[in-house]
């Protein structure tokens, strides 16, 4: 929460402020979820702050204020878990430095030995020169003293050592707890978190070097009936069933996610419009051919189905602009009767036409 409208719901006009923000969520026909009353108290408070101007450029286009379109304001304004990357920043950090040390060490210990045979040399030299010279003495306290120096080196090897092997225990926990963080536990595809990361990365690739991304949004058709009627178990199931289905068309370069509850996404990186909606509607027929059973019970659970919106990027245009689009896509699939794929492109073709 910027500092702006910290101060202001904790100040004399809160709840005349908080009652505004519920107004307005009302007069614009969103539920007043919890995410939703943050964005929208920044949108009456902050009206100047660039996700206000965001949040007003998406009224104006008209499209459709959705979850997935809160969810992404959140994840781009809204200053929150940004804990994850620090830690896997400190990692990496902890490690380079450690790294540096030990090279430090390996330099320092190097140069020891060099100079300890150096004096030995100059000894043996001097001892045959002039047998009975006190220098030879002093080089021998010379090299009494860089013997211990040397043993000295190599405690603090040993010590470095078995912090290297704590430091590597610590990044490799840490990277389990960032790859946890990253990732769906029901279905095991990357989530929301992930993906945006990844869509952010082939975006700015593609701004840079050309080419095309396209995105798509899928959603399973009458899920909620779904889960009413099997119950929340099985409805996991399907999940899992589907986002299987998914990820075997989405290898790599492409990224797929479960994005929310129901939800799918995935990006295409360097494909034509046409194959990205072939492979598209290749994975709807498929689900939709298939009939359903419950493992435990053997029931028929019928068919289920899923509708998609896909947008092709244009350059340059942000993610979020990019979500919109699909997801937008996406409503025209639902209102068009479900169980299929909407292009964002063919949407404004139509518009136009
Ligand atoms: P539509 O065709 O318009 O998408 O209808 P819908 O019922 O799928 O959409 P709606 O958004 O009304 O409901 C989504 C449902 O998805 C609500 C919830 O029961 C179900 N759902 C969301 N997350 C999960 C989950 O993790 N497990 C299960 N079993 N169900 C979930
Ligand atoms: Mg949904
Ligand atoms: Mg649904």
């Amino acid at each position: 929460m910027s500092e702006f409208v910290d101060t202001a719901v904790r100040g004399p006009q809160a709840y005349s402020l908080a009652r505004k923000v519920i107004d307005a969520m009302e007069a614009a026909s969103v539920w007043p979820t919890p995410l939703n009353y943050e964005l929208w108290l920044h949108y009456i408070q902050a009206p100047e702050s660039p996700l206000a101007v965001e949040m007003r450029r998406i009224f104006d286009s008209k499209l459709p204020f959705t979850d997935t379109v809160a969810e992404m304001l959140a994840t781009e304004f809204l200053p929150r878990s940004r804990l994850s990357e620090e830690i896997r920043d400190a990692g990496a950090v902890l490690n380079r430095e450690l790294a540096a040390v030990a090279t430090a060490i390996d330099k320092a210990r190097e140069v020891q030995v060099q100079y300890a045979e150096t004096l030995s040399e100059a000894k043996e030299q001097f001892e045959e020169a002039a047998p009975l010279s006190p220098l030879s003495d002093l080089i021998t306290t010379l090299a009494r003293a860089t013997r211990r120096i040397q043993r000295h080196t190599v405690v603090l090897e040993r010590r470095l050592e078995s912090s290297h092997t704590e430091v590597s225990k610590l990044r490799n926990h840490l990277e389990q707890v960032r790859r946890d963080a990253m990732t769906d536990a029901l279905t095991n595809l990357a989530n929301r978190k992930a993906f945006d990361e990844k869509l952010d990365t082939i975006c700015a690739d593609h701004d840079e070097h050309g080419g095309t991304v396209s995105l798509a949004i899928i959603d399973i058709d009458m899920f909620k009936r779904f889960n009413d009627t099997w119950g929340h178990q099985t409805g996991d199931q399907v999940l899992r069933y589907v986002a299987s289905a998914i990820s075997r068309i989405a290898q790599m370069p492409r990224v797929a996610a479960r994005y929310g509850g129901e939800e799918f996404a995935i990006v295409f990186p360097g494909e034509t419009a046409s194959q990205v909606e072939h492979v598209l509607e290749t994975l709807r027929s498929d689900i939709a051919s298939r009939a359903l059973r419950r493992r435990s019970t053997n029931d028929d659970l019928g068919v289920v189905t899923i509708s998609a919106g896909v947008a092709h990027r244009h350059k340059n245009e942000s993610p979020l602009q990019l979500m919109e689009r699909a997801d937008a896509a996406l409503y025209v699939s639902k209102r068009a009767g479900r169980n299929r794929i909407s292009s964002a492109q063919n949407i404004l073709s139509e518009t136009a036409a």
